[in-house]
């Protein structure tokens, strides 16, 4: 696959979804490839990253914002809440707003800093022991309470149990989206980044399918 691929992909999903041309952002994951293939998704011109975590992203975007002026950089993994100050200086967005404590930082931090990343509440849709995120029966409230705090939210977004359809957790984030006033969501990866579309997705988040497979050191 290649970034046109993907994007060809994109866009014919927009218009099966009747949707606009250009209403999803693909946000391309970049978290542990090597540095020539993120070189070259940059060269075709992509300016919209996605990282899983602060030290990686902190050792590589400084010198290629560098290098290839702004880059709209989006925090995808758990976020430590000693990391969240480097976290909010580095990027543009974080999408998993995942706690009461994260919240309470990110609200602090905002207030010093006057600006804030855009916010997505990562929603465990699954109900997953090991995975992070507010449970579905808890989302309105943590909603409000982030509200409380003056954090203004973008977004939602999930990450669907490995194995299931993944359908039916995209429509369970878009009804907590919409009956909580929120326009974005964040959901669809390689392998169902078209029915997410589809569901109503303003951000894919895809990286091996651009990437190619990862390896882990
Ligand atoms: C790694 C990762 C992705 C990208 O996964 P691919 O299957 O390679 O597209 C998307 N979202 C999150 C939260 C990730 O951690």
């Amino acid at each position: 696959m290649s970034l046109t691929d993907i994007r060809n992909r994109i866009a014919t999903a927009e218009a099966l979804a009747g949707r606009a041309p250009g209403s999803v952002r693909l946000i391309a994951v970049s978290k542990v490839q090597p540095l020539e293939r993120v070189v070259a998704v940059l060269e075709e011109g992509h300016r919209v990253f996605g990282e899983n975590y602060v030290q990686e992203a902190q050792s590589k975007w400084p010198e290629l914002r560098e290098r290839f002026g702004a880059v709209d950089l989006h925090m995808i993994g758990p976020l430590q809440t000693n990391k969240a100050k480097v976290a909010v200086e580095l990027f543009d967005a974080i999408h998993t707003l995942d706690r009461a404590s994260l919240a309470e930082k990110l609200a602090r931090l905002a207030q010093a800093r006057g600006a804030c990343p855009e916010l997505f509440v990562q929603i465990n849709t699954g109900a997953e022991p090991q995975k992070a995120g507010i449970l579905p029966e808890d989302a309105d409230a943590f909603i409000a309470s982030c509200r409380g705090l003056d954090l203004a939210l973008s977004g939602a977004m999930c990450i669907p149990p490995e194995g299931e359809d993944s359908v039916p957790h995209f429509n369970s984030l878009a009804d907590i989206a919409r009956r909580n006033g929120l326009e974005g969501l964040s959901m669809g990866m390689s392998g169902d980044f078209e029915a997410a579309i589809a569901a109503g997705a303003t951000h894919v988040r895809v990286g091996s399918a651009i990437f190619g497979a990862r390896t882990y050191a």
